[in-house]
């Protein structure tokens, strides 16, 4: 633990938030500010980030216009983080906290339609009424296959004793992690896989592309995804007649099911039509063929794809051009951009 001398204002009002947050020992806070951790500009910076997006969280009614300048600050952190490099340590703390926070929140009960997570990449936590499922959850830790030192983080054992059912849409390290999935299976809980996944750790139930079936009393079905290893998209259907979409790692806007009127749309914000457009056409273009009610983007700032954030073709995709379809008010539904650990409620 690093030890801070003469913190000024500023800092104090960080390291106070920092406190507050669990992020710093606080022992003594109150009467000895001094001896306690440095607040590092980019501490500061994400801890400000933190809690400006916590006075304004997101909402499906509501504007959230004014949550896009804070957004685009945490995308330009982000955009500095490379799997080239360690990961800060400040970055991998603010990831932390998030995934705190949801384990704080994961208890309260839903009575009606759904309370939607945002976990990194494109992990999602869907909570209803009767279910709460997942998909594509990592801890992070298995982002080593570029050579990226893994983040040392224990996925939240309150978060996994909620999770019902898990949805794989593929094997790709950022949205499979074997030791999460293995830990599910270990609690008896669902974990869904393409079939090609075959012994996969941690899989329990195979699905083929084309295939339906009933599982935890959720509808779902399985849609191929064009990637270049076997992918699926999940359509879900809850208890409560809530339907989810998954897109997973889909390339193109094209390839999304016409299927009965979507609730949820989760779509991989880099979907770039196959590197035809940017990922903005293949946003827009994804609505205007689903009309969900909702669309939350994901796969933004996936660290372990190398930089530069690009708009299309191969890097690394970032949050502007979701905040973009955003502020887009001629296309359907709602979307609504969530950093890590962010939630919404989806009322029926
Ligand atoms: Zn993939
Ligand atoms: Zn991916």
């Amino acid at each position: 633990m690093r030890i801070f001398h003469r913190a000024a204002p500023l800092c104090r009002r960080a390291i106070a938030a920092a406190c507050a947050l669990g992020l710093v020992a606080c022992s003594g806070m109150a009467t000895q500010p001094a001896a306690v951790l440095p607040a590092t500009p980019l501490a500061t910076t994400l801890a400000q980030i933190r809690s400006e997006l916590s006075v304004m969280p997101a909402s499906v009614r509501g504007n959230n216009a004014a949550r896009s300048t804070v957004i685009r600050a945490l995308d330009d952190v982000l955009g500095q983080q490379s799997a080239e490099q360690p990961t800060a340590p400040e970055v991998v703390d603010f990831y932390r906290d998030a995934l705190a926070r949801v384990a704080v929140q994961i208890p309260a009960p839903v009575t009606e339609g759904a309370r939607v997570w945002m976990l990194y990449n494109k992990g999602f936590l869907v909570k209803t009424a009767s279910t709460t499922f997942a998909f594509d959850v990592v801890s992070g830790k298995a982002f080593t296959g570029s050579g990226a030192p893994a983040w040392d983080i224990a996925f939240p054992a309150e978060i996994l004793d909620r999770i019902d059912v898990l949805f794989v849409t593929h094997l790709h390290p950022d949205h499979y992690d074997a030791v999460l999935a293995a830990a599910l299976a270990a609690r008896g809980k669902t974990v869904v896989c393409p079939r090609a996944a075959g012994t996969a750790a941690g899989c329990t139930v195979w699905m083929d592309a084309g295939e339906s079936a009933t599982i935890a009393g959720l509808l779902v079905h399985a849609w191929d995804a064009p990637h270049p290893v076997p992918t699926l998209m999940y359509e879900v259907v809850t208890a409560e007649k809530l339907r989810v979409l998954n897109t997973g790692d889909a390339c193109c806007s094209a390839s999304i099911p016409r299927t009965a009127a979507v609730d949820l749309l989760l779509l991989n914000a880099w979907m770039n039509e196959d590197n035809a457009g940017t990922n903005r056409d293949g946003m827009t273009a994804a609505l205007l063929r689903v009309q969900p009610r909702l669309m939350i983007p994901g796969h933004l700032q996936e660290l372990s794809h190398p930089l530069p954030v690009v708009e299309t073709g191969a890097g690394r995709y970032g949050y502007e051009n979701a905040l973009k379809v955003q502020a887009d008010n001629s296309l359907p539904g709602k979307t609504v951009v969530l950093a890590w650990g962010e939630h919404l409620d989806l009322l029926p």
